[in-house]
């Protein structure tokens, strides 16, 4: 069986140098990786998005690579011990496939799940998709991106009818007269974006933040809003309802371009700032300013992040910011529109090569004959194969174990044990597995409850492409090869795939269908994409490397590929835009006198998602080693709480125990906590598992809380 393949030097670099990006977060910095005799360090390149920069997380990526506590072996559990030990492939990967036949002999084909990770390459993401339906013929794959941008993502799909984070490239936001950041963070998420900020402001632009924190992103701004959490979508109507009654609604562009508007104008008619004050805290002058400042501001770009869409009304609160955009009749306008800041590194490409419950490559819908017929023909499979639509991450997770839930889970690039919310129910629900398979580079806190740990290569061991914020697609290079005993985790689907095979025959047919070559899936993935909203068909590996990426949609190598969506037509039948009316409702849980504080939680910037790997960086660890609680001064003044105080912090589904830390940028009704960290400091023990009934997002963002010196 093959370790996987690995990429010869690009040109004009040296035999131990490699162009490539960031491991982290969607910005996807372009940096430059060095080996000598010494290891390899971390160089930062000049690429369009952070020109030259990076984050700390970035300078200090390539620690990893040599880590002592890299895993090298497989790990399988001994029953009769509980503990887990090393193995070979073939002891590890038999163990798998037994218990993948023995579930699914017992229970039926679904009993077999699969969940993804945002951080996949767009190879693997297609990958582990297609195993999942014609290698294991299950429906249950869903992935953790479905914790990040998936009410955007669903919000952008029925306004525009495509989901591109941004339908724009970055360096717009440096030629913008107004930017409003609704729940961004990028000065502590992806602070090189900060650059575009900087040209922004520096070129006579406002920044207007809607936070509810003082953060180092709204410390920037002109203007900051801090409503209450979870009150985002009334501030958004109540911006409408002035701008209607200012008379800066573009009617011309309303007309021509979108359908479905009388509605929401009489909807937004009941939000006058008052009752928006009332409800948020924002208070009228401010909201009467920042409609001002966008109406009448040029260039307006309008961008949301998870603190707007991590709510169990997320898509409606994402709805809410494009109504308004659409009104002021941005989107498709040169230099103006909407955006989602993406999260994971491969959080766009990660959504839409069929990892996704409902999705198959392409961004096409699993139920849809036209697609399931197109992508099934490109697998060699008859198309009624194809299982139908499982179920979003949380339900999954959810029913793990359970009668009539799957009874066995291979997970990929995933630590839900920390990143899900009400994670100790989902750490029971992993526990009442008859199988759980984790492939990781790490012993993440998921990895240490599997019955089997498949060890995996890095980003600075494999080739691929990972697909940025702005949906522009980027190669990822391998510098060196995987340690021995180690194996990239296309490697890993390939062997698994001919193993459950009942015969040689059969196992060469399904080698040959799983290819562990990442450029040899590129091919076959752009084949899938073809006439699919997110086509790839277009792309290839020489074309990003000439052109610093390509954006999606590229359907032929030699047309465009296409860097601004929406200046003729939106992605819809009918080319236009759709308003969708939607209204404040409350959070899933509301404040009473036994919980009565909001706890919202979020990222610091020496930290990345779970912190598998952030959180055994040295550097990082020194900047942010511990879970924190965040509270004013006032509060803390009123339990008696000092600076560095040990505080718990109870919900209705668990507590978490971490030092105080006061802070006036944060409004005394609310407390927060950085996400990143396991054991007492788990934030996701108190959140919210509610989810938004269109999304699946569960409400990370909000739930009721008391909190008392512990
Ligand atoms: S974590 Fe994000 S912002 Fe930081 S260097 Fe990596 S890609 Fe850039």
């Amino acid at each position: 069986m093959t370790d996987g393949a690995w990429s010869a030097t690009p040109p004009g670099l040296t035999p131990r140098e490699v162009a490539t990006h960031c491991p982290y977060c969607a910005l996807q910095c372009g940096m430059t990786l060095r080996e000598d005799d010494a290891g390899v360090t971390v160089h930062p390149r000049q690429f369009p998005t952070n020109r030259g920069g990076l984050c700390q997380k970035g300078w200090t990526a390539a620690e990893l690579l040599d880590h002592p506590q890299r895993l090298t072996t497989p790990l399988v559990r001994d029953p009769a011990t509980d503990t887990l030990h090393p193995a070979s492939w073939d002891t590890a990967l038999d163990r798998v496939v037994a218990g993948i036949r023995a579930v699914q002999d017992d229970a039926g084909r679904d009993a077999v799940a699969v969940f993804g990770g945002g951080g996949l390459t767009n190879e693997k993401a297609y990958a582990l998709g297609k195993f999942a339906r014609i290698g294991l013929r299950t429906r249950h794959i869903d992935y953790n991106g479905r914790f990040c941008m998936s009410s955007a993502a669903a919000a952008g799909m029925r306004a525009f009818g495509i989901d591109r984070g941004l339908p724009f490239p970055l360096a717009d936001l440096g030629q913008a007269d107004t930017l409003l950041l609704v729940g961004a963070n990028p000065a502590e998420t992806m602070p090189p974006l900060v650059r575009w900020l900087t040209e922004q402001r520096r070129n006579g632009g406002q920044l207007i933040v809607v936070d509810p924190r003082v953060t180092a992103t709204a410390r920037q701004a002109d203007l900051h809003l801090q409503p209450l959490p979870g009150t985002d979508l009334a501030v958004a109507n109540a911006l409408l309802h002035i701008a209607l009654t200012e008379g800066w609604v573009d009617r011309a562009y309303v007309a021509d371009r979108t359908t479905g508007f009388d509605a929401v104008r009489r909807g937004v008619a009941a939000w006058w700032p008052a009752r928006a004050e009332q409800l948020s805290g924002v208070p009228v002058a401010d909201l009467e300013a920042t409609a001002r400042t966008l109406g009448t501001g040029g260039r307006v770009i309008i961008l949301t992040a998870r603190g707007a869409e991590q709510h169990a009304k997320g898509v409606d609160t994402v709805s809410a910011y494009v109504n308004l955009a659409l009104a002021l009749g941005l989107p498709g306008r040169a230099g103006s529109g909407y955006g989602c800041l993406t999260g994971q590194g491969n959080g766009q490409g990660g959504r839409e090569h069929g990892q996704k419950a409902d999705q198959l490559p392409g961004y096409r819908k699993i139920d849809d004959p036209a697609a399931r017929e197109h992508v099934a023909g490109v697998w060699g499979v008859p198309a009624d194969e194809l299982p139908g639509p499982g179920v979003p991450a949380y339900q999954l997770l959810d029913s793990l174990g359970t009668p009539g839930g799957p009874r066995a889970l291979l997970v990929f690039g995933s630590n839900p044990v920390v990143s899900a919310p009400r994670a100790a129910r989902i750490e029971g629900r992993l526990r009442d597995l008859d199988l759980l398979v984790v492939a990781d580079l790490l012993l993440s806190e998921t990895a240490a409850l599997a019955d089997v740990v498949l060890p995996t290569a890095q980003w600075a061991e494999e080739d691929g492409t990972m697909t940025n914020l702005e949906g522009r697609v980027l190669r990822r290079r391998a510098l060196r090869p995987p340690p021995p005993g180690v194996r990239t985790d296309l490697a890993i689907i390939s062997d698994l795939a001919a193993r459950l095979a009942t015969d040689d025959t059969a196992a060469a047919d399904a080698a040959a269908r799983f290819p562990a070559d990442p450029s040899t899936v590129f091919a076959e993935l752009r084949r899938a994409s073809a006439g699919g909203a997110a086509d790839y068909a277009g792309i290839s590996w020489d074309r990003i490397d000439a052109d610093d990426g390509v954006y999606w949609p590229c359907p032929t190598e030699d047309g465009p590929d296409t860097p601004r969506l929406f200046a003729d037509r939106f992605a819809t039948p009918d080319g236009r835009a759709r308003f969708h009316p939607v209204d404040h409702r409350p959070a899933a849980e509301e404040v009473c006198a036994t919980y009565p504080l909001h706890f919202t939680t979020g990222r610091v910037l020496a930290q990345y998602q779970s912190g598998t790997q952030t959180r055994r960086v040295a550097a990082l660890r020194r900047a942010a080693p511990e879970a924190f609680v965040e509270l004013h001064p006032d509060l803390a003044a009123r339990l008696g709480i000092d600076d560095g105080d040990p505080v718990r912090v109870t919900s209705r589904r668990g507590e978490l125990c971490a030092p105080a830390r006061l802070s006036a940028g944060i409004r005394p009704d609310t407390v927060f906590a950085p996400f990143h960290y396991a054991g007492a400091g788990r934030a996701n023990s108190v959140t919210n598992d509610a989810v938004d009934p269109i999304s699946g997002m569960p409400e990370f963002k909000i739930c009721a809380v008391r909190v008392e010196k512990a």
